[in-house]
């Protein structure tokens, strides 16, 4: 079954393109969490970055790049959040692989909705062992 961004990039659906080429399609976000917060999405329907090949990674990081440095200069923004929601559990609510690009402006009021955790003594040591590659 098609994702929803496989149907805007074919044209099922309508959306406003800001930049379309064979790997990526950038899109304004339909329910912004401010006007222009933008989606780089992979031509291919990636569930999570996770399966997507290393060099098309890098295309859409540089395609992101780009968006990112359009915002700041059209809009002003003082800096921007990139986001990339990596499946269900984190929040992803669309299985295809796309990078946020979200304006954000000084004291805009806007933040992530974490909590942070604290280590115990020796824990912190013991996931850098683990995590190490
Ligand atoms: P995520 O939770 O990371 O999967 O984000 C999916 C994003 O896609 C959300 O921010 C939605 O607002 C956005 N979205 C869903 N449908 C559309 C659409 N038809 N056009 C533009 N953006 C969309």
């Amino acid at each position: 079954m098609k994702t929803v961004f496989t149907k805007i990039r074919e044209g099922e659906i309508p959306s406003v393109k800001l930049h379309e080429d064979a790997f990526c399609t950038v899109i304004l976000d339909i329910n912004p969490v401010h006007k222009g917060h933008l989606l780089v999405i992979s031509s291919e329907p990636y569930p999570t970055f996770s399966e997507c090949p290393p060099q098309t990674l890098h295309h859409l990081m540089d395609i992101a790049q780009q968006a990112d440095k359009k915002l700041r200069t059209t809009l002003g923004c003082d800096g921007t959040n990139l986001v990339i929601n990596n499946g269900k559990a984190s929040g992803q609510e669309v299985p295809h692989l796309h990078i946020h690009i979200i304006p954000r402006y000084n004291n805009d009021g806007q933040k992530f909705g974490f909590t942070k955790e604290t280590y115990a003594e020796g824990e912190m040591a013991k996931y850098g062992e683990q995590l190490k590659f």
